[in-house]
C-alpha cells in the first residue's frame, strides 16, 4: 500500500529497529514507547484491522506475543490493539508493552 507508513517500515524504505522477523510478521520498535519495553507486531501484509486477519494469522501472532515473553522475560506484559477510530494507523498491528506493573491506567 503506497501510502501506508507502516508497508514503508516493512519494506525498509524507512529504518525500523527489528526485535523479530518471521515469515509472515514483523516485530520492531515503536518509535514513541509507551513503556520500557514497547514493540509493534505488523504483517507484512498490508490488511487494515483484525476485521482482516484470517485465523492463522491471528494464531501466528499469538504465538509470537508467547515467543516475545520468552526472549525479553518482562516482570509483567500487555498486549494491545486499536482499532476503527482509536486506529492511528491503518495497517493491523498489535502493540506489546513490557515491564508493565498493575500500577498503570486500564
Ligand atoms: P495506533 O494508535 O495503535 O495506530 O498506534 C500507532 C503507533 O505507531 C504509535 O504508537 C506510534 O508511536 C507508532 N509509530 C508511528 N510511526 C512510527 C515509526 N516510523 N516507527 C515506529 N513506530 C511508529
Ligand atoms: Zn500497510
Amino acid at each position: 500500500m503506497e501510502n501506508c507508513i507502516f508497508c514503508k517500515i516493512i519494506s525498509e524504505k524507512i529504518p525500523r529497529v527489528t526485535e523479530m522477523e518471521t515469515e509472515n510478521l514483523v516485530v520492531f520498535k515503536d518509535a514513541h514507547p509507551k513503556a520500557p519495553i514497547h514493540l509493534l507486531i505488523v504483517p507484512r501484509e498490508h490488511i487494515l484491522d483484525l476485521s482482516e486477519a484470517s485465523d492463522k494469522l491471528w494464531i501466528e501472532i499469538k504465538e509470537t506475543v508467547l515467543k516475545l515473553a520468552d526472549k525479553l522475560n518482562p516482570l509483567g506484559y500487555r498486549i494491545i490493539n486499536n482499532s476503527k477510530a482509536a486506529q492511528e494507523v491503518k495497517h493491523l498491528h498489535i502493540h506489546f508493552l513490557g515491564e508493565v506493573g498493575v500500577d498503570r491506567e486500564i
